[in-house]
């Protein structure tokens, strides 16, 4: 009998790539075949960042399709690379399936990025089963899908234009957040806003072909959000099963020299500094977020991405790191659920993307929290005011988050036990969530079901 084959589709950012083919690999145990689908650019960086002991290819068939812009052109323009694949894409999928199906197993199922919804406009038409999957917050999704109704209620416009500024909630038991602060106002100017607006109104529409929408993130973290919308599955998160180590999907490759260096240093008491794929810092704040951690006087270990500073700061960096010596660590990229996992983390200092968010959470570690744009600042809400697992980093007036302020919440944040005691027990609570009787794992079972039958 024929493997059931799935194709797996996401959207082309490291935050959605990872989940998804992390995602692909649990199926792939379970006895799916899978061919995960990136665009060129993406495709070339993963590849390009296995490490020697990585055997994804051996596992999943990494196929890829062109974006539909240039090899030059920024991928970092969201707005712009979104339209481009909305052109391009489509017809790409169509002809690859048709591929597929003559020489291979047929495509059973296709589990598309919920920002990719027309891959499931195209599963729709040709009845291939289809998922969607949501790699954020379902506090996040709630919100998208309620954008009608925050046009009714004269939060923002029909172009997502924010028209009241203020904090409000979807239901009495959810995160409060700030109607500035969403998530397609960071797209960059207001044109570019306008798009991704349009963009996720139209894959509000499409989301609707979705026949399951699953998602990485557990009952015991979103029990209002997943109760408000119960056709979101909590299927997460997906490292409760500890798959430790295994970061595939990374467009970087990790420096996992740091792992012999966090073992060198005493239990719960190194700070680790990651702001995920995307942030980028100016001079003057890198400067102070170095000195405020050299002044922690406590062992660090800090992610600063090639493409994350100016040149000015690499100069500065070279001379940091000789004045800080063994105490601080900084590597290009980390093998950050590892490093999450081990027993010398003391705090996570995190800009709370959604995958730092669950992957700090899943291995008990208290966050101090620095968000920049998106969703970012809703995590932050779950983070600090809900789980009270961290404390926000406080920017001054003139809009710097100064050494000082860095100094005092880590000591505050170390010295008072009650954050990591709360970090404990959510996560003992996700994990048994993802573990047998628990929601995420009935979910995930399902699902399973449902794909094979
Ligand atoms: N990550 C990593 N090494 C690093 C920094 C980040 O492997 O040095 C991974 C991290 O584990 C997470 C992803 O990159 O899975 C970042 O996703 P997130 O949603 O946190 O942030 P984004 O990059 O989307 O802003």
């Amino acid at each position: 009998m024929e493997k059931p084959h799935i194709l797996a589709i996401p959207y082309p950012f490291q935050g959605h790539v990872l989940p998804l083919m992390q995602l692909s690999l649990k199926l792939v145990e379970h006895g799916f075949k899978v061919t995960f689908v990136n665009t060129e650019a993406v495709h070339k960086r993963v590849v390009s960042a296995f490490s020697e002991e990585d055997n994804v290819e051996e596992l999943i068939n990494l196929v890829s399709v062109p974006d539909g812009l240039d090899p030059e052109e920024d991928r970092n323009d969201i707005a712009k690379l979104t339209q481009a694949m909305f052109r391009v894409m489509p017809g790409e999928l169509e002809q690859l399936v048709r591929d597929i199906n003559r020489a291979d197993d047929k495509i059973t199922c296709i589990i598309a990025d919920e920002t990719m919804g027309w891959a499931l406009e195209f599963a729709d038409r040709f009845k291939i089963k289809r998922a969607a999957f949501w790699p954020a917050s379902a506090a996040l999704l709630a919100l998208k899908l309620s954008i009608p109704k925050l046009i009714q209620d004269g939060f923002v416009d029909n172009d997502g234009n924010v028209l009241r500024s203020e904090m409000f909630t979807l239901s009495t038991s959810m995160p409060v957040m700030n109607s500035k602060d969403f998530a397609w106002t960071s797209a960059g100017d207001s044109n570019a806003a306008k798009i991704m607006f349009r963009i996720f109104e139209g894959t509000n529409r499409t989301v609707k072909l979705a026949e399951r929408i699953i998602s990485n993130t557990s009952y015991e973290l979103e029990p209002a959000a997943l109760s408000l919308f119960p056709e979101i599955l909590a299927i997460g998160p997906f490292l409760a099963d500890n798959r430790l180590g295994k970061s595939s999907g990374s467009f970087w490759r990790a420096d996992a020299s740091c792992l012999a260096w966090l073992d060198q240093q005493p239990n719960q008491s190194v700070i680790y500094v990651a702001f995920g794929s995307f942030t980028i810092f100016d001079q003057k704040q890198f400067h102070e977020l170095a000195t405020g951690l050299e002044h922690t006087n406590r062992p660090f270990l800090w992610v600063v991405r090639t493409d994350m500073m100016d040149g000015k700061s690499e100069d500065f960096l070279k001379i940091f790191k000789v004045r800080i010596g063994q105490r601080g660590r900084i590597v290009g990229w980390a093998p950050q659920q590892a490093v999450l996992n081990h027993p010398a983390i003391g705090c996570f200092l995190s800009h709370c993307g959604w995958n730092s968010t669950i992957e700090g959470v899943s291995n008990g570690v208290p966050f101090l929290s620095w968000p920049y744009f998106a969703d970012q600042f809703l995590n932050q809400t779950y983070i600090c005011d809900v789980w009270k697992v961290g404390l926000a980093l406080d920017k001054d007036e003139t809009g710097i988050i100064t050494r000082g302020e860095i100094e005092n919440k880590v000591e505050k944040l170390l010295n008072d036990k009650t954050f990591k005691q709360r970090a404990l027990i959510y996560q003992e609570m996700v994990i048994s969530g993802a573990q047998e009787s628990g929601c995420s794992n009935k979910n995930m079972s399902n699902f399973i079901q449902w794909i094979k039958y």
